[in-house]
């Protein structure tokens, strides 16, 4: 086979992963302009002083012993399979590196033989790159789950970032939909990753990710995310990606869903970012009596409707944790509030020339004792109401092509248990 076709059916094959953060995007050159983009190859990836990186995103190869009910990839699929040698992906980077169509890696592959000759496979094609081609570019690769130590040592010390794929948030559910994985196979070796980027710096440097599957098992977003939690404070996780479950294969194990749950993805996203930098638990936002989002509204204004008795926030007084629980106010605008309150007093109409964005947080403060609206307003139906309509009308003008169901004939019903409106 020749390369350029095991390129087509290996890139394609890499796109169900999230875990490097990527984007795929088919748009052709017009007749005056320039540059074009593939479906599928080329993803971007951030690195620690934020710039974007271009990533040739593969597999080395799809095919795969194991048999996870979900994947595209799994023994039991009758698809086209093709097999790069580890040469083949050096010398494929080297040279879109040559040609600045990439500046880095992602290398994945499903499982050849056994999980250590597939991992012997990775680590001779980033040495390659590496030793051979003296190539420094960044490279993110995955671990086969199950494969040795010493191979995991001899990797880590090749690439920048190593992730490997939780896929499934319980032993039940890897028993259920990947019965070749064991959960010990996934936590040990990131444990070890953990333990090994603290004694030596130069292994795994820019840290090591996963990515957990939402939707392929009854898993509430509170299990996943209490496992999220689990692995930022105790494994030191870079970043968990959340992949929305999709319905590639047929089985009958598998949820019978058409569309990937990609409202109740990006809600988990949103609580992850809250999780991270707004100084939320998960037990503030989820709990045993509400054990999924509500995919109406985001995490924290939800949260916020929940406890609307410790609002609405003096945004001249409240110290900086309080204003970031305020719906709609960020990291850059607590700042703000903080620092300008020292000179001046503030009013809703500072904040708006301080472009404090006040479309959701408005409902929620006071500014020197004033709510923006008659204190009868401060009622949490109508702000649900309010909140909901505002959230309808953004997710409709970003996400037209999006499967999001925001017309689906249970839309007003959802609406309206949430409102409490008949
Ligand atoms: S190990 Fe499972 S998820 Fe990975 S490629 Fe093989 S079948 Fe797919």
């Amino acid at each position: 086979m020749e390369v350029a076709d095991k390129l087509r059916i290996l890139a394609d094959s890499a796109k169900y992963d999230v875990s490097c953060s990527s984007s795929g995007s088919d748009r052709k050159n017009t007749k005056d302009g320039i540059g074009n983009a593939k479906l599928c190859g080329i993803c971007h990836s951030f690195s620690s002083d934020g710039r974007c990186i271009s990533l040739l995103k593969i597999l080395m190869t799809n095919s795969c012993i194991y048999d996870c009910k979900y994947c595209m990839n799994r023994a039991s699929n009758n698809i086209e399979r093709a097999c790069f040698t580890p040469r083949e992906i050096a010398d494929l980077t080297i040279n879109f590196y040559k040609r600045n169509y990439i500046e880095g890696l992602f290398l994945s592959s499903g499982v050849i033989k056994n999980p250590d000759y597939t991992m012997e496979c990775l680590c001779e094609a980033v040495r390659i790159l590496r030793k051979e081609h003296k190539f420094n570019g960044y490279i993110h690769a995955k671990t086969i789950p199950g494969a040795s130590q010493d191979l995991i040592n001899k990797l880590g010390l090749l690439v920048d970032r190593m992730s490997i794929n939780i896929e499934l948030p319980s032993s039940q559910s890897l028993k259920l939909l990947a019965p070749n994985k064991e959960k010990e196979g996934i936590l040990e070796p990131m444990k070890y990753i953990k333990k090994t980027v603290k004694e030596d710096c130069k292994f795994v440097r820019a840290g090591q990710t996963t990515q957990l599957i939402i939707g392929a098992t009854p898993d509430t977003d509170h299990k996943i995310l209490a496992l999220a939690e689990g692995m930022y404070d105790k494994l030191n996780m870079k970043r968990v990606y959340y992949s929305a479950y999709v319905p590639l294969n047929n089985d009958d194990l598998l949820p019978a869903i058409e569309k990937p749950p990609l409202l109740r993805e990006n809600r988990l996203y949103q609580a992850d970012w809250l999780l991270r930098f707004y100084g939320f638990k998960v037990e503030d936002l989820l709990d045993e009596d509400h054990q999924n989002f509500n995919t109406l509204l985001d995490p924290k204004a939800d949260w916020a409707l929940r406890n609307l008795d410790q609002f609405p926030v003096e945004i001249n007084k409240a110290d900086y944790y309080t204003l970031l629980k305020i719906p709609g106010v960020g990291v850059l605008s607590a700042k703000k509030i903080i620092a300008a309150r020292k000179y001046n007093k503030l009013t809703f109409e500072s904040l708006k020339k301080m472009r404090v964005v006040l479309k959701r947080a408005k409902y929620f403060i006071t500014c020197d004792g004033k709510y923006f609206s008659s204190s009868s307003f401060f009622n949490t139906n109508l702000i649900s109401s309010a909140l909901i309509h505002d959230e309808r009308k953004q997710l409709i003008e970003t996400s037209k092509s999006v499967q999001l169901s925001l017309f689906e004939p249970t839309m007003k019903d959802e609406v309206q248990c949430i409102t409490g409106q008949l």
